[in-house]
């Protein structure tokens, strides 16, 4: 028999016609790559067909008996002929039909117990399985101690029409037999502590198992494997910061971070003090800052981020800050200028003592401000650069790039921080910011290179926002009530967001059920806001023009604001007192916490209404009323997390990671992760290099290329 490894082809194990089929339905290419497409569940014989539980469209794999089987032929044409095969499982008949097959009958005569798989459809009102796949159960009856139904489970693998469950277990089969011995990417001390099998007989118990308990414990042990794998990638990194040399940026007595919080025109709540003490500690390290803070929508990120970036600007070095789209780049560019005053007038008439200058580079300046821009980052004129990914992708060149903030992290990949990260020869300190409050597990998953610092109270005086939904299809009033509402808080000089889902421009792919903005704009200028200045903003209009809309709205020059969720991010008008989100329903509930955070950031109380046409008794409508009930950002993604799935939770951007985890759920293996959090930890700071650990760094490295992969197709 062939010796076969983990990095051998499929071809060469289970032939080209299946190696095709497990390559295009699943991507599977190596030995490997089909030991880990673990099966999805699993049968036990005598309960394995629930024949009354099918759904027209499914993929099943069913096991039954026939009870009769007919041939039919075509009224005028004799030569095509239809059988009918009636089986059962006890529990409920199904007809099984071939066309031109008559010689079925000779295979499935009456009483042949057999498993047949296939889509199941509906006929005339009847459910059916048109040509199914058929493997016979023992011709003779007689069931051997070695075969599937002698251990009296049977695995059900992830299947396509073109490849029934039994072939992969099959393929499988081919593979464990032949298969030379395996290193083990868990060292055997870690699952000794944790009465953890070994891969061999992991990957034996979870593709033939003899009973329930031995494909659990296989599943326990590769849940474990994938969680260990990924924090050793993560305690990699970070012992590999821990030893890349940083600039220490100290904080310079009598400086601008000192200047500019003595003037802050509110005092700064207990959290955001002891955030900037934490991270200006960071800072004076002679290893780069690698940080996370998360915050409550509205909490002050941006003033902590602001005080560290002073500190670097007073040791001599820049700061840079990323900001995910144009609108809030140049929010962030106002609203740090103005902020600084005189602080930021560096080199210009009236700027303060040892004042530094903010400049703005996104992809649409005009040539001659962005040369300028380019310019004093490159000079070191410039001590603060805000910008959008033109930051990274314009390789703009900085004099001494000691601090990368980037803001809602969530919107930029591991690898575009990276870009910008590496191309220094010494590291610069970097500070991610995130208002998508992530649980634990979530942050440990994704961020777990990052130490995190989490900012849970609001700055004093804020009112809660009060959240309603507005059921517009039952209660028509309640629409009225709303524009009204709208009306009430203009007239009183404040201002208002409608958020839409959809542009409305010619568009096959929007969702035509939901209104648009167009729609919108053009219903409310005609009807309930006539008279009111009202503004449009989306994410199509050239960049100038949305910089002009916000800056307008921002200076009240508009009532009212209607939008897509460009302005979920970040924006900052503190006089927008009510928001409207028409089709609520379509939102997720950390997106809807998000956007709700842009009103009642002065210190009038803020309003946002739900607006929605779906069901009451709709899981959409749930989702609204847990929005209205709370506002605690981190019960809520929590919730959000319950609700969406797995990948979602970990972002498309993250696919990478979340390709690797077959098993291992961060909404459900919260204790899984930090045990394996631990483990790693141990093995990483015993032998960073896992020199001694040649299948752990294999595996490792399997993960970084998959991840490497993920980014290089993004881009
Ligand atoms: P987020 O954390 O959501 O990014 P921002 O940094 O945009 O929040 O801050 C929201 C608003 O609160 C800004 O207008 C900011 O100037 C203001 N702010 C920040 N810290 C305080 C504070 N301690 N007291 C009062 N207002 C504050
Ligand atoms: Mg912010």
């Amino acid at each position: 028999m062939m010796q076969i490894e983990p990095s051998t082809r499929l071809r060469s194990v289970v032939g080209d016609k299946t190696a095709k089929v497990l390559e295009s339905a699943f991507g599977l290419t190596v030995v490997d790559d089909l030991l880990r497409h673990y099966p999805r569940r699993y049968a036990d014989i005598g309960q394995l067909t629930d024949l009354s539980d099918l759904m027209v469209g499914q993929h099943v794999t069913i096991m039954a008996r026939v009870v009769s089987a007919k041939n039919y032929a075509f009224r005028n044409q004799p030569r095509k002929t239809r059988t009918e095969v009636v089986v059962t499982d006890g529990t409920g008949r199904l007809t099984l039909t071939f066309f031109q097959q008559a010689w079925r009958l000779k295979t499935l005569t009456e009483n042949t117990v057999g498993l047949f798989a296939g889509e199941v459809g509906e006929y005339r009102g009847t459910l059916q399985l048109t040509h199914p796949d058929f493997e016979p159960v023992d011709g003779s009856g007689e069931i051997s101690a070695d075969s599937r139904l002698g251990r009296g489970i049977i695995p059900i693998y992830p299947a396509t029409a073109k490849l029934a469950s039994w072939r992969i277990e099959q393929s499988v089969a081919l593979c464990l037999d032949g298969l030379a011995s395996l290193d083990d990417p868990v060292p055997a001390d870690v699952r000794a502590q944790r009465g953890l099998s070994d891969v061999r007989t992991a990957l034996e118990e979870i593709h033939r198992p003899r009973a329930k308990e031995q494909w659990q414990r296989a599943r326990d042990r590769f849940r474990f494997e994938e969680a260990f794998v990924l924090q050793a990638v993560f305690a990699q990194r970070r012992h590999a910061l821990e030893r890349d040399p940083a600039t220490a940026r100290p904080a310079l007595a009598g400086g601008l971070r000192e200047r500019f919080a003595e003037r802050l025109p509110f005092v700064l709540t207990e959290g955001q003090k002891e955030i900037a003490d934490v991270i200006g500690s960071d800072l004076e390290r002679t290893h780069p800052m690698h940080r996370l803070l998360q915050g409550e929508v509205g909490s002050g990120k941006t003033v902590v981020a602001l005080l560290a970036m002073l500190q670097v600007v007073d040791a001599g070095g820049q700061a840079a800050l990323l900001a995910p789209t144009e609108v809030l780049a140049s929010q962030h560019h106002r609203a740090i200028t103005s902020l600084l005053g005189d602080l930021a007038q560096g080199g210009m008439l009236g700027g303060a003592d040892g004042a530094t200058r903010v400049q703005l580079l996104t992809g649409s300046l005009g040539a001659k401000t962005r040369n300028e821009a380019l310019l004093d980052a490159a000079s070191g004129e410039a001590g603060i650069v805000v910008g959008t990914h033109a930051l990274i992708q314009e390789h703009v060149q900085f004099a001494d790039l000691g601090l990368l903030v980037v803001d809602e992290q969530h919107r930029f990949g591991v690898e575009q921080r990276s870009a910008l990260v590496d191309r220094s020869d010494v590291k610069p300190h970097v500070l991610v910011m995130t208002a998508t409050p992530i649980p634990r597990t979530v942050a440990m998953t994704v961020f777990g290179d990052l130490e995190t610092s989490t900012l849970r109270e609001l700055p004093a005086g804020r009112k809660p926002i009060q959240t309603t939904v507005v059921p517009a299809a039952e209660r028509p009033a309640w629409m009225d009530r709303a524009w009204e509402r709208v009306r009430e808080e203009v007239d009183g000089g404040k201002q208002a967001y409608v958020v839409v889902s959809r542009i409305g421009v010619a568009d096959e792919s929007e969702d035509k059920e939901t209104r648009s903005l167009l729609d919108v704009h053009a219903e409310l200028t005609a009807g309930p806001l006539s008279g009111l200045r009202i503004g449009m903003l989306h994410g199509r209009l050239p960049a100038d023009e949305k910089d002009a809309t916000m800056n307008a709205f921002a200076a009240g020059e508009f009532d009212v604001l209607v939008a897509t969720t460009v302005v979920e991010v970040g924006v900052d008008v503190p006089n927008a007192t009510v928001m409207v989100v028409m089709d609520a329903d379509r939102f997720g509930v950390s997106q809807l916490h998000q956007l709700r955070g842009r009103v009642g950031r002065g210190s009038a109380p803020g309003l946002c209404l739900l607006v929605t046409s779906s069901d009451p008794d709709a899981p959409a409508r749930e989702r609204l009323d847990a929005v209205a009930a709370s506002t605690d950002g981190f019960e809520l993604s929590r919730l959000d997390v319950e609700l969406r799935h797995e990948g979602d939770v970990l972002g498309a951007r993250q696919s990478g990671v979340r390709s690797s985890l077959r098993l291992l759920s961060v909404v459900r293996h919260e204790d899984v992760i930090t045990d394996a959090r631990d483990a790693a930890l141990e093995v990483v700071a015993a032998d960073p290099s896992l020199d001694h650990h040649p299948a752990l760094a294999a595996a490792v490295r399997a993960l970084e290329e998959t991840e490497q992969a993920d980014y290089l197709e993004r881009t």
